[in-house]
This record gives structure tokens, C-alpha cells and sequence, in this order.
């Protein structure tokens, strides 16, 4: 099954494409995790978006469609794959459908209010990569699934969120109506218990 996740950051894409990804045995393909995995290691991808990550802006379209594209190519994608944070803008989402078109894509709905303190508060795992609200965790510094470090993303701070909620409705939004329009669109509320999301999820992809 080949599926998009579509959603404002902060809604929860991430978190719930590892339980999707791990029960359909597809790859779980998020382009925020290669695009800071490729700065962390000065990649040429790496050098070219860093600043745009850094302000919350998007990333220039062709950067995105050649790496996702590359990556799409792997054998691994052979069954399908779980696309979470591609594409972003409309004419990402023209280019996948050259590339290797969804057959279904499931937006996330949270309302900006809520999205604020999710992101300010969030924390991430350097070993295993989960996330975490502080509200929920009894040490801040380490990971309670796997002892590892916790850290705070750079683009988590209140000036780059307001930027990132503002990028998401003006670039990201409109594909809520394009995929619509492809009759394969389905939405999901995303301000639940996140087992509840999971399983609403499954019932809207038919598992
Ligand atoms: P979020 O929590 O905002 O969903 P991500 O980890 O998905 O965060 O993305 C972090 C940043 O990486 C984005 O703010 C953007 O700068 C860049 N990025 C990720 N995916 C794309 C994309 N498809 N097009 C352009 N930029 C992207
Ligand atoms: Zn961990």
C-alpha cells in the first residue's frame, strides 16, 4: 500500500506512521528525519536545507523531489510505502504522482490552538527518535523507552512554530482539496488518545 500523511506539524504524523509502518511492513519515509539526518552529516542535501529548516520555511521543491525520489527507488519500497512530511506543496504532490502516485492519504486533523503546546513542549529521543511531551515525563533529559538522550528541537521554538503553522496553511493546506479531488483523501481526528487515532486510522485504510 502506497500512503501519504498529510497534517500540520505536530499532529502526530510521526508517532502514528511507526505503529502504521510496523503493522503494514511498509517503510516509514519522513523527510524531516533525511533532511536533518543530511545536515547532521554536512551533506550537499544537507548544506542546501539547512537554513530553510532552521526558519521553519519549506525547503525548495527540487531539493525534496530528487531526494524523495531517490529514495522511492530502493527495493524496499517494492510494497508500498509510508510517505510523512511529502509532499508539501502542490507541486510536490504533482511530482509524485509522476514519480509513483498514493493510493490513498490520510490527513491528520488537530486545530492550531492545540498544535502550540505540542510542538513548544515536545522532546526528542536521540537514540530511538520518539517524542515525548514534558507534561508526560517524570525526567525531561532522558528517554523512557530507551534511556537514551532527550533533546529539544531547534525549530520547536514559539518563533519558527508560528512559521511553520503559517507555511502549512498557505503551501500544505491546499493539497487537502487536491487529493479530494482525486477521490482519495480521508481524514482523521488527530486530537485524541493516540491508540484511538491508530485505530481510526486502520479503519479508514480498510485494515
Ligand atoms: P513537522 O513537525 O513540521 O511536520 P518535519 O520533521 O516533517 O516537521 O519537517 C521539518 C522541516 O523540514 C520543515 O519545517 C521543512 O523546513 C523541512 N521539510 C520537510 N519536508 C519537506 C518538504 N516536503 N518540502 C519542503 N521542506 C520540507
Ligand atoms: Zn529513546
Amino acid at each position: 500500500m502506497k500512503l501519504v500523511f498529510l497534517g500540520p506539524p505536530g499532529a502526530g504524523k510521526g508517532t502514528q506512521a511507526a505503529k502504521i509502518c510496523e503493522k503494514l511492513s511498509i517503510p516509514h519515509i519522513s523527510t524531516g528525519d533525511m533532511l536533518r539526518s543530511a545536515i547532521a552529516n554536512g551533506t550537499p542535501t544537507g548544506l542546501k536545507a539547512k537554513a530553510f529548516v532552521e526558519s521553519g520555511g519549506l525547503v525548495p521543491d527540487e531539493v525534496l523531489i530528487e531526494m524523495v525520489s531517490e529514495r522511492l527507488s530502493n527495493a524496499d519500497c517494492a510494497n508500498g510505502y509510508l510517505l510523512d512530511g511529502f509532499p508539501r506543496t502542490v507541486h510536490q504532490a504533482e511530482a509524485l504522482n509522476q514519480i509513483s502516485a498514493p493510493d490513498l492519504v490520510i490527513d491528520v486533523e488537530v486545530a492550531d490552538e492545540k498544535l502550540l503546546s505540542r510542538l513548544t513542549g515536545r522532546r526528542v529521543c536521540k537514540s530511538c527518535a520518539n517524542t515525548f511531551h514534558v507534561s508526560k515525563l517524570e525526567n525531561d533529559k532522558v528517554c523512557p523507552d530507551c534511556g537514551g538522550e532527550l533533546y529539544q528541537r531547534k525549530d520547536d521554538s514559539p518563533e519558527t512554530i508560528t512559521n511553520r503553522l503559517n507555511v502549512y496553511h498557505s503551501q500544505t493546506a491546499p493539497l487537502i482539496d487536491f487529493y479530494s479531488g482525486l477521490g482519495t483523501l480521508r481524514t482523521v481526528d488527530g486530537d485524541a488518545e493516540p491508540d484511538k487515532v491508530t485505530n481510526a486510522i486502520l479503519q479508514a485504510l480498510g485494515c
